[in-house]
Protein backbone atom coordinates (compact mmCIF):
# COMPACT_ATOMS: atom_id res chain seq x y z
CA UNK A 1 0.00 0.00 0.00
CA UNK A 2 1.42 3.43 -1.16
CA UNK A 3 -0.51 6.19 0.89
CA UNK A 4 -4.06 4.58 1.33
CA UNK A 5 -6.05 5.85 4.01
CA UNK A 6 -7.07 2.85 6.62
CA UNK A 7 -10.49 2.52 7.16
CA UNK A 8 -10.84 3.97 10.78
CA UNK A 9 -13.81 1.64 11.59
CA UNK A 10 -11.65 -1.29 10.61
CA UNK A 11 -8.40 -0.13 13.47
CA UNK A 12 -8.23 -2.26 16.18
CA UNK A 13 -9.85 -0.69 19.54
CA UNK A 14 -7.23 -3.24 21.64
CA UNK A 15 -4.02 -2.66 19.61
CA UNK A 16 -2.11 -0.66 16.80
CA UNK A 17 -3.55 -0.54 13.16
CA UNK A 18 -5.98 -2.73 10.64
CA UNK A 19 -7.81 -5.21 12.18
CA UNK A 20 -6.94 -7.10 9.03
CA UNK A 21 -3.44 -7.07 9.22
CA UNK A 22 -1.50 -9.50 11.98
CA UNK A 23 2.47 -9.12 12.21
CA UNK A 24 3.85 -11.95 9.52
CA UNK A 25 6.47 -14.14 12.08
CA UNK A 26 5.74 -17.79 9.80
CA UNK A 27 8.55 -16.64 7.99
CA UNK A 28 11.10 -15.41 10.55
CA UNK A 29 11.72 -18.95 11.94
CA UNK A 30 14.93 -17.44 14.15
CA UNK A 31 12.57 -15.15 16.04
CA UNK A 32 10.27 -17.26 18.69
CA UNK A 33 13.77 -19.74 19.41
CA UNK A 34 15.96 -16.28 19.75
CA UNK A 35 13.25 -15.01 21.93
CA UNK A 36 12.90 -18.19 24.54
CA UNK A 37 16.22 -18.20 24.99
CA UNK A 38 17.15 -14.49 25.93
CA UNK A 39 14.05 -14.06 27.84
CA UNK A 40 14.35 -17.27 29.47
CA UNK A 41 10.70 -17.39 28.27
CA UNK A 42 8.90 -20.83 29.37
CA UNK A 43 5.67 -21.23 27.88
CA UNK A 44 4.06 -18.89 26.30
CA UNK A 45 0.70 -18.26 27.16
CA UNK A 46 -2.37 -16.82 25.37
CA UNK A 47 -4.62 -14.80 27.68
CA UNK A 48 -8.26 -13.96 26.18
CA UNK A 49 -8.79 -10.56 25.28
CA UNK A 50 -11.99 -8.43 26.78
CA UNK A 51 -14.47 -8.50 24.40
CA UNK A 52 -16.37 -4.68 23.82
CA UNK A 53 -19.92 -6.37 25.63
CA UNK A 54 -17.65 -7.20 28.42
CA UNK A 55 -16.20 -3.93 28.70
CA UNK A 56 -18.31 -1.97 31.48
CA UNK A 57 -17.60 2.01 31.31
CA UNK A 58 -19.28 4.47 34.00
CA UNK A 59 -22.26 6.12 32.71
CA UNK A 60 -21.67 9.15 30.66
CA UNK A 61 -22.27 12.36 33.38
CA UNK A 62 -23.16 15.02 30.68
CA UNK A 63 -26.95 16.14 31.46
CA UNK A 64 -29.36 16.40 28.75
CA UNK A 65 -29.04 20.10 28.22
CA UNK A 66 -25.87 20.06 27.25
CA UNK A 67 -26.33 17.49 25.14
CA UNK A 68 -28.61 19.12 23.12
CA UNK A 69 -26.57 22.10 23.09
CA UNK A 70 -23.45 20.60 21.85
CA UNK A 71 -26.01 18.40 19.04
CA UNK A 72 -26.77 22.34 17.49
CA UNK A 73 -23.60 23.33 17.45
CA UNK A 74 -22.05 20.54 15.19
CA UNK A 75 -24.93 18.09 14.47
CA UNK A 76 -26.74 15.02 15.96
CA UNK A 77 -24.98 12.63 13.95
CA UNK A 78 -21.40 14.58 15.48
CA UNK A 79 -22.34 13.92 18.69
CA UNK A 80 -21.92 10.38 20.42
CA UNK A 81 -21.73 8.80 23.82
CA UNK A 82 -22.32 5.15 22.55
CA UNK A 83 -19.82 2.90 24.48
CA UNK A 84 -17.54 2.26 21.26
CA UNK A 85 -16.91 5.87 20.62
CA UNK A 86 -16.21 6.60 24.64
CA UNK A 87 -14.22 3.66 24.54
CA UNK A 88 -11.63 4.17 21.23
CA UNK A 89 -11.17 8.13 22.96
CA UNK A 90 -10.51 6.98 26.25
CA UNK A 91 -6.20 6.46 25.87
CA UNK A 92 -4.01 6.44 23.32
CA UNK A 93 -1.38 3.66 22.00
CA UNK A 94 1.24 3.21 25.15
CA UNK A 95 2.49 -0.36 26.83
CA UNK A 96 -0.22 0.77 29.85
CA UNK A 97 -3.01 2.10 27.60
CA UNK A 98 -2.92 -1.10 25.13
CA UNK A 99 -2.72 -2.98 28.62
CA UNK A 100 -6.01 -1.61 30.02
CA UNK A 101 -7.91 -2.41 26.76
CA UNK A 102 -7.05 -5.95 26.94
CA UNK A 103 -7.97 -6.53 30.27
CA UNK A 104 -11.02 -4.61 29.77
CA UNK A 105 -10.59 -1.76 32.89
CA UNK A 106 -11.01 1.37 31.49
CA UNK A 107 -10.43 4.10 34.15
CA UNK A 108 -11.09 7.67 32.78
CA UNK A 109 -13.71 7.23 29.66
CA UNK A 110 -14.55 11.00 28.31
CA UNK A 111 -18.59 11.55 29.05
CA UNK A 112 -18.88 12.64 25.50
CA UNK A 113 -17.36 12.60 22.31
CA UNK A 114 -17.81 15.73 19.95
CA UNK A 115 -16.55 15.54 16.06
CA UNK A 116 -16.38 19.28 14.78
CA UNK A 117 -16.86 20.09 11.35
CA UNK A 118 -14.77 23.66 11.27
CA UNK A 119 -13.06 26.11 13.50
CA UNK A 120 -15.98 27.82 13.84
CA UNK A 121 -17.35 24.63 15.58
CA UNK A 122 -14.58 24.57 17.40
CA UNK A 123 -14.90 28.83 18.87
CA UNK A 124 -18.44 27.39 20.00
CA UNK A 125 -17.85 24.67 21.54
CA UNK A 126 -14.68 26.11 23.82
CA UNK A 127 -17.03 29.01 24.87
CA UNK A 128 -19.78 25.93 25.69
CA UNK A 129 -17.14 23.93 27.30
CA UNK A 130 -15.70 27.17 29.35
CA UNK A 131 -19.07 28.53 30.38
CA UNK A 132 -20.00 24.66 31.71
CA UNK A 133 -17.12 23.50 33.57
CA UNK A 134 -16.55 20.41 31.06
CA UNK A 135 -12.55 19.75 29.91
CA UNK A 136 -11.89 19.50 26.65
CA UNK A 137 -9.36 16.83 25.23
CA UNK A 138 -8.20 17.81 21.34
CA UNK A 139 -7.87 14.07 19.68
CA UNK A 140 -6.09 13.60 16.86
CA UNK A 141 -5.17 10.25 15.92
CA UNK A 142 -5.39 9.07 19.40
CA UNK A 143 -1.30 7.38 18.62
CA UNK A 144 0.13 9.44 21.79
CA UNK A 145 2.64 6.95 23.59
CA UNK A 146 2.39 9.51 26.78
CA UNK A 147 -0.80 9.58 27.90
CA UNK A 148 -1.69 12.85 26.33
CA UNK A 149 -5.47 12.13 25.17
CA UNK A 150 -6.71 10.32 28.33
CA UNK A 151 -9.03 12.42 29.96
CA UNK A 152 -8.06 12.61 33.40
CA UNK A 153 -10.58 14.20 36.01
CA UNK A 154 -9.66 17.77 37.20
CA UNK A 155 -11.86 19.17 40.92
CA UNK A 156 -14.05 21.60 39.71
CA UNK A 157 -14.91 20.31 36.21
CA UNK A 158 -18.06 18.69 35.36
CA UNK A 159 -17.39 16.38 33.02
CA UNK A 160 -15.12 15.57 30.19
CA UNK A 161 -15.43 16.33 26.27
CA UNK A 162 -13.19 14.61 23.67
CA UNK A 163 -13.09 16.89 20.85
CA UNK A 164 -12.34 14.43 17.58
CA UNK A 165 -10.48 16.56 15.31
CA UNK A 166 -10.97 14.19 12.24
CA UNK A 167 -13.60 15.33 10.19
CA UNK A 168 -11.33 18.82 10.08
CA UNK A 169 -9.28 16.72 7.11
CA UNK A 170 -8.92 19.71 4.42
CA UNK A 171 -6.22 20.48 2.41
CA UNK A 172 -6.88 24.60 2.25
CA UNK A 173 -4.38 25.71 -0.09
CA UNK A 174 -1.29 24.67 -2.14
CA UNK A 175 0.44 27.52 -3.32
CA UNK A 176 3.18 25.98 -5.78
CA UNK A 177 5.22 29.96 -5.58
CA UNK A 178 6.53 29.65 -2.06
CA UNK A 179 6.14 26.32 -1.38
CA UNK A 180 3.58 26.02 1.16
CA UNK A 181 0.54 24.36 2.10
CA UNK A 182 -2.33 25.55 4.11
CA UNK A 183 -4.65 22.42 5.92
CA UNK A 184 -6.92 21.51 8.68
CA UNK A 185 -5.59 19.64 11.51
CA UNK A 186 -7.75 16.64 11.15
CA UNK A 187 -5.81 15.71 8.34
CA UNK A 188 -3.81 12.22 8.44
CA UNK A 189 -0.36 11.49 7.05
CA UNK A 190 -1.80 9.62 4.10
CA UNK A 191 -4.43 12.24 3.40
CA UNK A 192 -2.27 15.14 3.34
CA UNK A 193 0.13 13.17 1.15
CA UNK A 194 -1.74 11.95 -1.15
CA UNK A 195 -3.09 15.50 -1.94
CA UNK A 196 0.39 17.38 -1.96
CA UNK A 197 2.02 14.00 -4.13
CA UNK A 198 -0.80 14.31 -6.72
CA UNK A 199 0.34 18.06 -7.27
CA UNK A 200 4.28 17.00 -6.92
CA UNK A 201 4.98 17.91 -3.49
CA UNK A 202 5.35 16.44 -0.06
CA UNK A 203 5.90 17.43 3.25
CA UNK A 204 8.77 14.46 4.11
CA UNK A 205 6.93 13.97 7.25
CA UNK A 206 6.75 10.52 7.87
CA UNK A 207 6.95 9.20 11.77
CA UNK A 208 6.27 5.48 12.35
CA UNK A 209 2.76 5.88 13.26
CA UNK A 210 2.43 8.33 9.85
CA UNK A 211 -0.70 6.11 8.52
CA UNK A 212 -3.28 6.80 11.50
CA UNK A 213 -1.90 10.23 12.94
CA UNK A 214 -2.61 13.40 11.50
CA UNK A 215 -1.25 16.98 11.38
CA UNK A 216 -2.61 18.56 14.53
CA UNK A 217 -1.44 15.55 16.88
CA UNK A 218 2.16 15.94 15.09
CA UNK A 219 2.04 19.46 15.79
CA UNK A 220 0.59 19.80 19.31
CA UNK A 221 3.50 16.78 20.26
CA UNK A 222 6.66 18.01 18.58
CA UNK A 223 6.59 15.02 16.72
CA UNK A 224 9.75 13.69 14.17
CA UNK A 225 9.34 11.72 11.37
CA UNK A 226 11.77 8.68 10.09
CA UNK A 227 13.57 11.67 7.71
CA UNK A 228 13.78 14.35 9.93
CA UNK A 229 17.79 14.57 9.17
CA UNK A 230 16.92 15.97 5.78
CA UNK A 231 13.39 17.36 6.33
CA UNK A 232 13.27 18.82 9.95
CA UNK A 233 10.88 18.01 13.06
CA UNK A 234 7.57 19.36 12.49
CA UNK A 235 7.76 22.51 14.52
CA UNK A 236 10.74 23.13 11.40
CA UNK A 237 8.08 22.65 8.62
CA UNK A 238 4.88 24.49 10.39
CA UNK A 239 5.26 28.49 8.97
CA UNK A 240 2.08 29.50 10.88
CA UNK A 241 -0.83 28.34 12.90
CA UNK A 242 -4.01 29.01 14.59
CA UNK A 243 -4.64 27.96 18.04
CA UNK A 244 -8.89 28.61 19.47
CA UNK A 245 -8.63 28.90 22.93
CA UNK A 246 -11.57 29.25 25.40
CA UNK A 247 -10.36 32.78 25.66
CA UNK A 248 -9.72 33.50 22.15
CA UNK A 249 -8.07 33.03 18.75
CA UNK A 250 -4.33 33.35 18.30
CA UNK A 251 -3.20 33.31 14.55
CA UNK A 252 0.72 33.32 13.57
CA UNK A 253 2.05 35.48 10.82
CA UNK A 254 2.77 33.11 7.81
CA UNK A 255 5.99 34.85 7.34
CA UNK A 256 9.05 32.56 6.52
CA UNK A 257 10.81 34.23 9.83
CA UNK A 258 10.67 37.21 11.51
CA UNK A 259 12.67 39.22 14.44
CA UNK A 260 9.25 40.56 15.88
CA UNK A 261 10.27 39.63 19.38
CA UNK A 262 9.89 35.66 20.28
CA UNK A 263 8.57 33.18 18.25
CA UNK A 264 5.05 32.75 19.39
CA UNK A 265 4.15 29.98 17.21
CA UNK A 266 6.99 28.04 18.89
CA UNK A 267 5.20 28.21 22.12
CA UNK A 268 2.19 26.68 20.58
CA UNK A 269 3.88 24.23 18.82
CA UNK A 270 3.96 21.39 21.33
CA UNK A 271 1.64 22.69 23.48
CA UNK A 272 -0.40 19.32 24.02
CA UNK A 273 -3.85 20.53 24.14
CA UNK A 274 -3.39 22.28 27.16
CA UNK A 275 -3.50 25.59 25.79
CA UNK A 276 -6.46 25.36 23.23
CA UNK A 277 -6.90 23.94 19.70
CA UNK A 278 -4.85 24.06 16.78
CA UNK A 279 -7.24 24.45 13.66
CA UNK A 280 -5.16 24.76 10.85
CA UNK A 281 -1.42 25.61 9.68
CA UNK A 282 0.36 26.51 6.70
CA UNK A 283 3.06 24.24 6.32
CA UNK A 284 6.59 24.47 4.24
CA UNK A 285 6.37 21.77 1.64
CA UNK A 286 9.10 20.31 -0.72
CA UNK A 287 8.94 18.95 -4.23
CA UNK A 288 9.00 15.34 -4.49
CA UNK A 289 12.16 13.29 -5.22
CA UNK A 290 12.92 12.27 -7.82
CA UNK A 291 14.59 9.69 -6.66
CA UNK A 292 15.58 7.69 -3.96
CA UNK A 293 18.71 4.77 -2.63
CA UNK A 294 18.23 3.17 0.99
CA UNK A 295 21.23 0.85 2.11
CA UNK A 296 22.97 -0.71 4.22
CA UNK A 297 26.71 -0.83 5.90
CA UNK A 298 27.84 -2.59 9.19
CA UNK A 299 29.99 -1.22 11.61
CA UNK A 300 32.57 -3.51 13.81
CA UNK A 301 31.41 -1.22 17.01
CA UNK A 302 28.56 1.50 17.92
CA UNK A 303 31.04 4.07 18.42
CA UNK A 304 32.39 3.55 14.31
CA UNK A 305 29.03 3.97 13.65
CA UNK A 306 28.24 7.36 15.72
CA UNK A 307 31.50 8.51 14.72
CA UNK A 308 30.36 8.02 11.09
CA UNK A 309 27.07 10.37 11.47
CA UNK A 310 28.50 12.75 13.42
CA UNK A 311 31.14 13.16 10.93
CA UNK A 312 28.40 13.29 7.84
CA UNK A 313 26.07 15.91 10.11
CA UNK A 314 29.15 18.35 10.38
CA UNK A 315 29.70 18.59 6.88
CA UNK A 316 28.02 20.63 4.25
CA UNK A 317 25.52 18.04 2.91
CA UNK A 318 23.64 15.49 4.72
CA UNK A 319 21.37 12.56 3.63
CA UNK A 320 17.90 11.91 4.43
CA UNK A 321 18.45 9.32 7.00
CA UNK A 322 21.46 7.67 8.62
CA UNK A 323 19.72 5.38 11.06
CA UNK A 324 22.27 3.12 13.33
CA UNK A 325 21.65 0.45 15.11
CA UNK A 326 23.46 -0.64 18.81
CA UNK A 327 24.37 -4.13 18.34
CA UNK A 328 21.66 -5.73 20.28
CA UNK A 329 19.52 -4.20 18.13
CA UNK A 330 21.34 -5.13 15.37
CA UNK A 331 20.91 -9.01 16.12
CA UNK A 332 17.42 -8.41 16.54
CA UNK A 333 17.28 -7.32 13.00
CA UNK A 334 18.86 -10.23 11.51
CA UNK A 335 16.60 -12.19 13.59
CA UNK A 336 13.82 -10.74 12.55
CA UNK A 337 15.34 -10.77 8.67
CA UNK A 338 12.47 -13.30 6.21
CA UNK A 339 13.62 -16.70 5.56
CA UNK A 340 15.50 -16.36 1.94
CA UNK A 341 13.16 -17.12 -0.81
CA UNK A 342 14.51 -19.73 -3.35
CA UNK A 343 17.74 -21.47 -3.37
CA UNK A 344 19.74 -18.36 -5.10
CA UNK A 345 18.75 -16.26 -2.13
CA UNK A 346 19.63 -19.20 0.29
CA UNK A 347 23.11 -18.83 -1.18
CA UNK A 348 23.79 -15.80 -1.82
CA UNK A 349 22.67 -14.81 1.79
CA UNK A 350 24.75 -17.41 2.95
CA UNK A 351 27.71 -16.44 1.51
CA UNK A 352 26.73 -12.47 2.29
CA UNK A 353 26.66 -13.58 6.35
CA UNK A 354 29.91 -15.42 5.92
CA UNK A 355 32.39 -12.53 3.99
CA UNK A 356 30.61 -10.26 7.07
CA UNK A 357 31.64 -13.01 9.53
CA UNK A 358 35.27 -13.35 7.94
CA UNK A 359 35.74 -9.66 8.14
CA UNK A 360 34.98 -9.29 11.75
CA UNK A 361 31.49 -7.30 11.34
CA UNK A 362 29.21 -10.35 13.01
CA UNK A 363 30.94 -10.08 16.40
CA UNK A 364 28.73 -9.18 19.34
CA UNK A 365 30.04 -5.67 18.43
CA UNK A 366 28.66 -5.37 15.05
CA UNK A 367 26.19 -2.43 14.03
CA UNK A 368 23.56 -2.29 11.37
CA UNK A 369 23.30 1.11 9.77
CA UNK A 370 20.61 2.28 7.20
CA UNK A 371 21.35 5.03 5.01
CA UNK A 372 18.81 6.52 2.94
CA UNK A 373 19.11 9.40 -0.05
CA UNK A 374 16.71 10.97 -1.61
CA UNK A 375 15.69 14.29 -3.72
CA UNK A 376 17.27 15.14 -7.39
CA UNK A 377 19.77 12.65 -8.63
CA UNK A 378 22.64 14.60 -8.65
CA UNK A 379 21.53 15.44 -4.82
CA UNK A 380 21.21 12.01 -4.05
CA UNK A 381 24.62 11.36 -4.94
CA UNK A 382 26.27 14.14 -3.58
CA UNK A 383 24.46 12.92 -0.24
CA UNK A 384 25.84 9.35 -1.02
CA UNK A 385 28.98 10.26 -1.28
CA UNK A 386 29.35 12.48 1.80
CA UNK A 387 27.94 10.33 3.90
CA UNK A 388 29.43 6.82 2.20
CA UNK A 389 33.21 8.04 2.71
CA UNK A 390 32.61 9.64 6.44
CA UNK A 391 31.49 5.47 6.86
CA UNK A 392 34.23 4.22 5.13
CA UNK A 393 36.47 6.35 7.32
CA UNK A 394 35.11 4.57 10.17
CA UNK A 395 35.67 1.11 8.77
CA UNK A 396 32.25 0.77 7.57
CA UNK A 397 31.05 -2.19 4.83
CA UNK A 398 28.44 -1.85 2.34
CA UNK A 399 26.17 -4.60 2.61
CA UNK A 400 23.75 -3.36 -0.99
CA UNK A 401 20.93 -1.78 -1.07
CA UNK A 402 18.58 -5.20 -0.45
CA UNK A 403 18.31 -4.16 3.52
CA UNK A 404 17.82 -0.50 2.81
CA UNK A 405 15.07 -1.67 0.63
CA UNK A 406 13.33 -4.02 3.13
CA UNK A 407 13.56 -1.27 5.62
CA UNK A 408 11.27 0.80 3.72
CA UNK A 409 9.06 -1.95 2.68
CA UNK A 410 8.49 -2.46 6.51
CA UNK A 411 8.88 0.62 8.30
CA UNK A 412 5.03 1.27 9.29
CA UNK A 413 4.71 -2.82 9.83
CA UNK A 414 7.08 -3.32 13.07
CA UNK A 415 4.09 -2.15 15.45
CA UNK A 416 2.37 -4.81 14.68
CA UNK A 417 4.64 -7.16 16.53
CA UNK A 418 3.92 -5.43 19.83
CA UNK A 419 0.09 -6.76 19.54
CA UNK A 420 1.71 -10.37 19.23
CA UNK A 421 4.14 -9.87 21.90
CA UNK A 422 1.46 -8.06 23.93
CA UNK A 423 -0.74 -11.67 23.11
CA UNK A 424 2.20 -13.53 24.48
CA UNK A 425 2.17 -11.82 27.89
CA UNK A 426 5.22 -9.48 26.92
CA UNK A 427 5.97 -6.57 27.99
CA UNK A 428 7.27 -4.50 24.99
CA UNK A 429 7.51 -0.01 25.20
CA UNK A 430 9.88 2.08 23.54
CA UNK A 431 11.39 5.60 24.83
CA UNK A 432 13.10 8.06 23.37
CA UNK A 433 15.33 10.92 24.18
CA UNK A 434 18.18 13.39 22.38
CA UNK A 435 21.55 14.65 23.89
CA UNK A 436 24.91 16.30 21.97
CA UNK A 437 27.49 13.94 20.77
CA UNK A 438 30.11 14.12 23.57
CA UNK A 439 27.42 12.88 26.06
CA UNK A 440 25.82 9.94 23.31
CA UNK A 441 27.71 7.27 24.38
CA UNK A 442 27.36 7.66 27.91
CA UNK A 443 23.68 8.08 27.80
CA UNK A 444 22.94 5.18 25.67
CA UNK A 445 24.70 2.72 28.12
CA UNK A 446 23.22 4.43 31.40
CA UNK A 447 19.62 4.26 29.88
CA UNK A 448 20.44 0.38 28.85
CA UNK A 449 21.82 -0.45 32.38
CA UNK A 450 19.08 1.04 33.86
CA UNK A 451 16.09 -0.79 31.90
CA UNK A 452 18.20 -4.05 32.10
CA UNK A 453 18.31 -3.57 36.10
CA UNK A 454 14.78 -2.61 36.43
CA UNK A 455 13.68 -4.86 34.65
CA UNK A 456 16.20 -7.84 36.64
CA UNK A 457 15.04 -6.52 39.99
CA UNK A 458 11.53 -7.76 39.41
CA UNK A 459 12.76 -11.08 38.56
CA UNK A 460 12.98 -11.85 35.21
CA UNK A 461 15.27 -11.47 31.89
CA UNK A 462 14.60 -8.76 29.54
CA UNK A 463 16.92 -6.71 26.69
CA UNK A 464 16.73 -3.35 25.87
CA UNK A 465 18.43 -1.86 22.49
CA UNK A 466 18.66 1.12 20.61
CA UNK A 467 19.11 2.78 17.26
CA UNK A 468 20.12 6.67 16.51
CA UNK A 469 17.42 7.71 15.10
CA UNK A 470 17.70 11.09 14.23
CA UNK A 471 20.77 13.03 13.93
CA UNK A 472 21.79 17.14 13.85
CA UNK A 473 25.02 18.70 13.66
CA UNK A 474 25.09 18.94 17.06
CA UNK A 475 23.97 15.43 18.91
CA UNK A 476 21.18 12.91 17.91
CA UNK A 477 17.87 11.29 19.15
CA UNK A 478 18.34 8.15 20.81
CA UNK A 479 15.43 5.53 20.84
CA UNK A 480 15.13 2.56 22.82
CA UNK A 481 12.77 -0.63 22.87
CA UNK A 482 12.75 -3.24 25.78
CA UNK A 483 11.57 -6.37 26.08
CA UNK A 484 10.87 -9.08 29.09
CA UNK A 485 7.94 -11.49 30.28
CA UNK A 486 5.31 -9.60 32.29
CA UNK A 487 5.64 -9.94 35.67
CA UNK A 488 2.15 -11.75 36.53
CA UNK A 489 -0.34 -9.52 38.23
CA UNK A 490 2.26 -7.03 38.87
CA UNK A 491 2.50 -5.97 35.01
CA UNK A 492 1.74 -2.36 35.83
CA UNK A 493 4.21 -1.79 38.77
CA UNK A 494 7.01 -3.32 36.11
CA UNK A 495 6.33 -1.31 33.37
CA UNK A 496 6.48 1.78 36.16
CA UNK A 497 10.07 0.47 37.85
CA UNK A 498 11.31 0.19 34.43
CA UNK A 499 9.94 3.73 33.00
CA UNK A 500 10.92 5.64 36.31
CA UNK A 501 14.35 3.87 36.20
CA UNK A 502 14.95 5.00 32.36
CA UNK A 503 13.63 8.79 32.56
CA UNK A 504 15.81 9.48 35.92
CA UNK A 505 18.80 8.21 33.99
CA UNK A 506 18.16 10.22 31.15
CA UNK A 507 17.56 13.51 33.35
CA UNK A 508 20.78 12.78 35.18
CA UNK A 509 22.81 11.76 31.84
CA UNK A 510 21.96 15.36 30.14
CA UNK A 511 19.42 13.81 27.59
CA UNK A 512 16.13 15.85 27.25
CA UNK A 513 12.80 14.57 28.72
CA UNK A 514 11.87 13.46 25.26
CA UNK A 515 12.68 14.38 21.38
CA UNK A 516 9.58 13.85 20.11
CA UNK A 517 6.72 11.54 21.93
CA UNK A 518 6.27 14.60 23.81
CA UNK A 519 5.20 15.01 28.01
CA UNK A 520 1.71 13.61 28.31
CA UNK A 521 1.19 12.10 31.89
CA UNK A 522 3.52 9.83 31.76
CA UNK A 523 6.47 12.19 31.78
CA UNK A 524 5.04 15.72 33.48
CA UNK A 525 6.61 14.73 36.56
CA UNK A 526 9.72 15.55 35.92
CA UNK A 527 8.91 18.89 33.59
CA UNK A 528 9.95 21.15 36.10
CA UNK A 529 13.58 19.12 35.76
CA UNK A 530 13.59 19.42 32.40
CA UNK A 531 12.77 23.32 32.08
CA UNK A 532 13.53 24.31 35.74
CA UNK A 533 11.12 26.23 38.11
CA UNK A 534 11.19 29.55 36.38
CA UNK A 535 10.51 28.18 32.58
CA UNK A 536 7.14 26.29 34.32
CA UNK A 537 6.07 29.64 35.91
CA UNK A 538 6.26 30.71 32.48
CA UNK A 539 3.91 28.26 31.21
CA UNK A 540 1.79 27.92 33.23
CA UNK A 541 1.27 32.28 33.11
CA UNK A 542 0.04 31.49 29.10
CA UNK A 543 -1.67 28.85 30.59
CA UNK A 544 -3.59 31.48 32.86
CA UNK A 545 -4.07 33.60 29.87
CA UNK A 546 -5.43 30.90 27.10
CA UNK A 547 -7.52 28.89 29.38
CA UNK A 548 -8.31 30.46 32.92
CA UNK A 549 -10.61 28.23 33.87
CA UNK A 550 -8.23 25.16 33.56
CA UNK A 551 -10.43 23.40 31.26
CA UNK A 552 -8.07 22.44 28.47
CA UNK A 553 -6.41 18.65 28.73
CA UNK A 554 -6.20 18.81 32.38
CA UNK A 555 -3.10 16.87 33.63
CA UNK A 556 -0.95 16.93 31.30
CA UNK A 557 2.37 18.44 30.36
CA UNK A 558 2.59 21.55 33.05
CA UNK A 559 1.51 19.05 35.95
CA UNK A 560 4.58 18.96 38.28
CA UNK A 561 2.79 18.34 41.53
CA UNK A 562 1.79 14.54 40.17
CA UNK A 563 4.03 12.15 41.37
CA UNK A 564 5.35 8.49 39.33
CA UNK A 565 3.98 6.82 41.68
CA UNK A 566 6.91 4.05 43.07
CA UNK A 567 4.41 1.02 43.82
CA UNK A 568 1.20 0.53 42.27
CA UNK A 569 -1.54 -1.91 43.30
CA UNK A 570 -2.79 -3.66 40.24
CA UNK A 571 -6.33 -3.50 41.16
CA UNK A 572 -6.14 0.13 41.23
C1 LIG B 1 3.41 2.71 16.72
C2 LIG B 1 3.74 4.13 17.00
C3 LIG B 1 4.79 4.74 16.34
C4 LIG B 1 5.10 6.08 16.60
N1 LIG B 1 6.11 6.67 15.90
C5 LIG B 1 6.39 7.97 16.11
C6 LIG B 1 7.41 8.61 15.35
O1 LIG B 1 8.07 8.02 14.51
N2 LIG B 1 7.63 9.92 15.59
C7 LIG B 1 6.90 10.63 16.50
O2 LIG B 1 7.13 11.81 16.65
N3 LIG B 1 5.95 10.02 17.24
C8 LIG B 1 5.66 8.74 17.06
N4 LIG B 1 4.67 8.14 17.79
C9 LIG B 1 3.91 8.91 18.78
C10 LIG B 1 2.67 9.62 18.18
O3 LIG B 1 2.28 8.99 16.99
C11 LIG B 1 2.99 11.07 17.91
O4 LIG B 1 3.10 11.74 19.14
C12 LIG B 1 1.98 11.80 17.04
O5 LIG B 1 2.47 13.08 16.76
C13 LIG B 1 0.62 11.93 17.68
O6 LIG B 1 -0.29 12.29 16.68
P1 LIG B 1 -1.85 11.97 16.83
O7 LIG B 1 -2.53 12.62 15.70
O8 LIG B 1 -2.08 10.55 17.03
O9 LIG B 1 -2.14 12.80 18.16
P2 LIG B 1 -2.98 12.37 19.44
O10 LIG B 1 -2.41 11.14 20.04
O11 LIG B 1 -4.42 12.37 19.13
O12 LIG B 1 -2.67 13.62 20.39
C14 LIG B 1 -1.38 13.87 20.89
C15 LIG B 1 -1.44 15.10 21.80
O13 LIG B 1 -1.75 16.25 21.04
C16 LIG B 1 -2.98 16.84 21.48
N5 LIG B 1 -3.67 17.27 20.25
C17 LIG B 1 -4.03 16.50 19.20
N6 LIG B 1 -4.57 17.27 18.24
C18 LIG B 1 -4.55 18.54 18.69
C19 LIG B 1 -4.97 19.79 18.17
N7 LIG B 1 -5.51 19.89 16.96
N8 LIG B 1 -4.79 20.89 18.92
C20 LIG B 1 -4.24 20.82 20.15
N9 LIG B 1 -3.83 19.67 20.70
C21 LIG B 1 -3.98 18.55 19.99
C22 LIG B 1 -3.69 15.77 22.25
O14 LIG B 1 -4.58 16.31 23.20
C23 LIG B 1 -2.53 15.02 22.87
O15 LIG B 1 -2.08 15.70 24.01
C24 LIG B 1 4.35 6.80 17.56
C25 LIG B 1 3.29 6.18 18.23
C26 LIG B 1 2.99 4.85 17.96
C27 LIG B 1 1.86 4.20 18.68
Amino acid sequence: MSNGQPELDAVKWWGWGLESKAYRLDDKPQFWPYLRETLKLEILVEPPRATIDEIRLPDSRLDRRTLARLKKIVGDSNVSTDKYDRLTHSVGKSYLDLLSMRRGKIRNPPDIVVYPGSEHDVVRLLSLAQANRISVIPFGGGSSVVGGVEPLRRKGLRSVMTMDLRRMNKVLDVDAYSLTASAEVGISGPQLEDALNGKGFTLGHFPQSFQFSVLGGWIASRSAGQYSTQYGKIEDMVESLTLVSPSGSVATKPVPASASGPELKQLLIGSEGTLGVITKAKLRIRRLPETKRFEGLMFKTFRDGINAIRQTMQSDLVPTMMRLSDPDETRISLVLSSQPKGFLQSVTRRLGLWILGQLGYLSPEGCLMILGAEGTRASVEAQRDVAVRACKRNGAFGIGSGVGKTWLNERFELPYLRDVLLSHCILVDTLETATTWDKLETLHFAIKKSIENAISEMGVSGLAFAHVSHAYRDGASIYFTFIAPQVNGREVEQWLRIKKAATDSIMRNGGTLSHHHGIGKDHAPWIKDELGPNGVTLLKAMKKQLDPKGIMNPGKLLETTRRFPEKVVESE
